[in-house]
């Protein structure tokens, strides 16, 4: 049996990087400018032995205009209709922004399990740091780095459920 996993998350947070990741291919664009992903990417990732569908939420990093949060909103809604699980990415580097206590709220109303990673993660980023993740309302942050790779054993401990 497999699952679905959806990668949700305000622009530039590293879901694209976390997809290419798990997918292995560089199916997903990546870049330091938000506005470079503009397709919704699925593809079947892996972690070891565990095997699943991943969403990358794109076509949110669109200009940046009053419409945005409603559009983010509408990706966030179907990606979450096919989802088992959802990932919600946070950059840990740049702390909790308004945008991602947004997120937040919508993925708290729906009913689909969420997994709150704080990405970016990599070196010596202290736990500590990640205490304000806390306000999210959406449990323990997972430290991950989608660049460096590090964190994938806990990804998989935690994703593993939903196999
Ligand atoms: P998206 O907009 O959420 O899809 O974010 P991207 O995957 O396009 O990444 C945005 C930027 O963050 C890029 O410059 C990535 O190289 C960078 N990035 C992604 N993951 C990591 C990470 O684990 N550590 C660091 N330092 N940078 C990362
Ligand atoms: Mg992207």
């Amino acid at each position: 049996m497999s699952f679905t996993v959806a990668i949700i998350g305000r622009p530039n947070v590293g879901k694209s990087t976390l997809f290419n990741r798990l997918v292995g291919k560089r199916l997903a664009l990546v870049d330091d400018t938000p506005g470079v992903t503009r397709d919704r990417r699925e593809g079947d990732a892996r972690i070891g032995s565990l095997k699943f569908k991943v969403i990358d939420t794109a076509g949110l990093e669109e200009a940046f205009d009053d419409s945005l949060e409603g559009r983010m909103r509408r990706q966030t809604e179907m990606a979450l209709e096919e989802a088992d699980v959802a990932l919600m990415l946070f950059d840990a580097r740049a702390g909790i922004t308004p945008l991602d206590s947004h997120f937040a709220n919508w993925l708290r109303k729906s009913d689909v399990p969420v997994i709150l990673v704080a990405n970016k993660c990599e070196g010596k980023q202290a736990e500590s740091e990640l205490f304000p993740a806390y306000k999210l309302g959406l449990g323990d942050p997972l430290p991950l780095s989608a660049e460096h790779g590090d964190g994938m054993g806990e990804l998989f401990d935690a994703l593993l459920p939903y196999e």
